[in-house]
Order: C-alpha cells, then sequence, then structure tokens
C-alpha cells in the first residue's frame, strides 16, 4: 500500500488533521476547507507552530529521513557534523600558512600572535548572546616574550530578566565581577572596550584580517562575543578565532624542525598544566585585591604567552628572560658575559618600524571604570638578561657536536632550564604549602 502523502505545509497538516478528526464524512471538501481557512485565518503564530512542524516532520519521514533517539533528524545532524569538521580543518590549514609565511619570511621569530579570554557573567540563549564583565588579548611574539597586554573590564548593560541568578552563580564560582560590573544604571560600555580592542591589536600588525586565540573550551563563546560585536557595532575587520592549543603545537612543531608534537595532545596537556597560573603581579588590580588571579582574563592571556615563550624560545636558541618570555622571578641561567637589557625595550615590529617602549603600559581599564577601588596598573620590569652560561662554556671548550648529539644536549640544558624554572616558580609562590618532597626537591 503507498504511503499516505503528507501536508505540504503547516495548513495542510491542519487541514488533514482536522479532516481525520471529523472522521472525513461530515462536510463536503468545500465545507471543509471554507471552515479550516477561516479557522486558521485566526490562529495566532503560536498555535499554528505546532501543525507547521508536524508537517515538516512528516514530509521528510515521507523522503524516507531517519531520526535520532533525541528526535533529530539524522541528515541534519550529520551536515553539522560534517561543517564543525570542515571549519577544524580549514583552521588547521590557516593555522600552518600563518605560521608557515612567518617562518619562510624569517620573521617567525618577530610574528605577532594574538592571545585572547574573556570572562562572561551569563548566557542569554533567546538571543544567543554572552553578557561579558572581561577581557584581555596580550601579543606573544618568542623574540620579545609578552610585548604588551590589552585588559578592561567590561558593563555589559542589564542582564535579562530571570538571568541574575545564573550570573551570580557563575560569578561566584570564578571571577567574582558581577556586583562590579553589573550595578545601576547598568553602564554598557561594550562598544568603546570592542573598539579599543581592535585598535590594540591593529597597533600591533599588519595583516589585513586579525587572528586571536584562545583555550579550546572557551572557543565557541569567544566567537559568539566577537561576532555578535562586529555585528552589532558594524565593524570591517575580520577577526578569525582558532584554537590555541592548534597553534601552540603547530609552532612547536616548526621552530623545533620536526614532529616534536605529533599530536594536538601535548600542547592541550601544557595548556591544562597552566604552570604559571599562580603567578603574582599579572592580574589586574581587582583580581589581585582579591587573590584570584587564577580566573583573571589579564593574567591568564599573560601566563599563556610566557607558556608559549617557555617552551619555544629555546628551539630558536632565543635565551628566556624573566619578565618576557617567562614570569618575573623565574631563575635563567647567568650570561657569563654578564651582558645586561632592561626597558625600555626596543624591538621592530612586523611592519619593519623600530617600536620602543615600557612593559605593561596599557591600562587595566579598573581605574577608568571603577575608580572608587582604587586600581593601580601593573607594570612588569624585565630583569636582568642572562644567557646560559652552560651553552656558552660548552661553546668555548669543546668542538661543535654533531647534529644528533647537538640536539641531545640540546634536550639536557632544557630539561635542567625548564625544572629550575619550576623549582623556583615552586618556591617563589608556594614556600610554605610544599609537600617534604618538593622542600627538599627546592633545595
Ligand atoms: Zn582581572
Amino acid at each position: 500500500m503507498p504511503k499516505k502523502k503528507p501536508g505540504r505545509n503547516g495548513y495542510w497538516q491542519f487541514v488533514l488533521e482536522t479532516r481525520d478528526k471529523m472522521g472525513g464524512k461530515r462536510m463536503s471538501k468545500e465545507e471543509l476547507e471554507s471552515y479550516t481557512g477561516k479557522k486558521w485565518a485566526n490562529m495566532s503564530k503560536e498555535e499554528r507552530k505546532p501543525f507547521e512542524e508536524r508537517a515538516q516532520l512528516a514530509r521528510r519521514a515521507f523522503d524516507g529521513a531517519k531520526y535520532t533517539s533525541d528526535g533529530l533528524d539524522i541528515a541534519v545532524v550529520e551536515k553539522q557534523a560534517k561543517e564543525a569538521v570542515d571549519k577544524q580543518q580549514e583552521m588547521r590549514k590557516d593555522i600552518s600558512r600563518i605560521i608557515k609565511l612567518a617562518d619562510c619570511n624569517q620573521r617567525l621569530d618577530q610574528h605577532i600572535f594574538f592571545i585572547i579570554h574573556i570572562n562572561y557573567l551569563t548566557h542569554y540563549p533567546a538571543e544567543d548572546k554572552f553578557y561579558i564583565c572581561e577581557i584581555a588579548v596580550s601579543a606573544v611574539c618568542l623574540r620579545n616574550g609578552v610585548v604588551d597586554v590589552f585588559h578592561r573590564l567590561v558593563k555589559p548593560g542589564k542582564l535579562p530578566l530571570g538571568f541574575y541568578g545564573s550570573a551570580k552563580t557563575h560569578s561566584k564560582l570564578t571571577h567574582q565581577l558581577l556586583e562590579f560590573c553589573h550595578e545601576e544604571p547598568y553602564e554598557d560600555n561594550t562598544e568603546e572596550v570592542f573598539t579599543e580592542m581592535v585598535s590594540f591589536m591593529k597597533g600591533h600588525t599588519k595583516e589585513d584580517i586579525l587572528t586571536v586565540y584562545t583555550k579550546e573550551i572557551i572557543l565557541d563563546m569567544t566567537e559568539n562575543v566577537i561576532q555578535n560585536f562586529r555585528a552589532e557595532f558594524s565593524m570591517d575587520e575580520k577577526i578569525n578565532v582558532y584554537s590555541l592549543e592548534v597553534m601552540f603545537g603547530t609552532l612547536k612543531n616548526t621552530v623545533a624542525g620536526n614532529l616534536v608534537w605529533p599530536t594536538d595532545s601535548t600542547s592541550q596537556n601544557e595548556v591544562e598544566k597552566d604552570v604559571y597560573s599562580y603567578t603574582a603581579d599579572i592580574s589586574c588590580q581587582f583580581h589581585e585585591d582579591f587573590d584570584i588571579s587564577v580566573f583573571c582574563s589579564k593574567s591568564i592571556v599573560t601566563r599563556y604567552g610566557y607558556m608559549i615563550c617557555d617552551h619555544c624560545c629555546p628551539d630558536l636558541n632565543i635565551q628566556l628572560v624573566a619578565g618576557v618570555h617567562v614570569p618575573v622571578g623565574v631563575k635563567v641561567p647567568q650570561n657569563s658575559s654578564g651582558v645586561v637589557t632592561n626597558t625600555p625595550w626596543s624591538y621592530s615590529n612586523e611592519s619593519g618600524q623600530q617600536v620602543q617602549e615600557v612593559r605593561g603600559q596599557s591600562s587595566t581599564g579598573y581605574e577608568q571604570h571603577f575608580p572608587r577601588l582604587g586600581g593601580s596598573s601593573h607594570v612588569s620590569t624585565p630583569s636582568v638578561v642572562s644567557f646560559s652560561s652552560m651553552k656558552s662554556a660548552r661553546n668555548e671548550t669543546q668542538p661543535a657536536p654533531g647534529p644528533r648529539a647537538a640536539a641531545r644536549l640540546e634536550q639536557s640544558f632544557r630539561a635542567i632550564q625548564v625544572n629550575e624554572a619550576r623549582r623556583d616558580h615552586r618556591n617563589l609562590h608556594f614556600p610554605e604549602h610544599g609537600c617534604d618532597k618538593h622542600a627538599k626537591l627546592a633545595k
């Protein structure tokens, strides 16, 4: 027996269902259509919706469509999955292109990577909008470390009715910014912040398309915020939001010259470990005062910059400098020649211009928006530059090793450096909290 043909649209579905309810006998075709036509005309959008949905489902079923156990159309689910895979591949290709291009131009050490982090209060599903409260972007390059940091506390306007509770819970568990960013008269400074952020990035790169990197777990949220900003404020600048983990892995393999990190898992682990998460004096004044720098956007983008330099600079023979490539206080081996460089920092940007600056100049925005709290901007001053005495000693007293031996030596030096850095970091920030094992290690 042939399948019963479904309604072509919501109205025809309504006609069919009405006829079925009436047994199809009491009215003629004309009477039925006249009756349903009048009824349909008086029905609201909401009342029509179930008929339209049932008509759509019936059409798909008639065409042989299949559904998941949640009632989702398998064809649609598969299409969405394919789009996600394609998007991921496109992103990987573009990250490789950016890094390869910089490498071919022998400017990889000076290429500026922007790392972004956003804290939000709540998500409003009806408009698919995040109400944000803090944003930070760091400009990082391997040669000059964390070059600059943009940071603002954001006032997102009044939260939609019924969403204060979820914002309060999220704030309490993380950044604790709700009371400071959401108070009468519910100011909204998102446009100003977004405009400043774009100018900040354009001041550090000549690329037409801006690319920002963020942790994969918050990539969708970040992309949503940025694309909503662009649409809302009619911004022409295209901004790509890419995975920090993929960029970090690609960069590491490129500077190392081979696939030292064959999968994303190593870069994912490193980002997850977040070894500099308790570094002092890199968060905004608000989070410094509340002693929750771990959730501070400014701290996060700064320490991710340190993490990347820490892993990638030695491969390019770039000496790690405390306060520049790694946090202040992390001991780097002393330079035998005792060379010291200090602020103001000078470097040539991607357009070849000489730039001079003092670190940490970008205002935190804390003073600007919350003057009653008396914030002050943090200046991370680079400490003494010291070149590896071990490497110098090796160069002076021994003949140059073969490539494999050199790689092994490089690895051991690197391991020593990393261990020293971690030990000092631990010592600096947790002197009294270490267990016996760590206390011994620290000595
Ligand atoms: Zn903060």
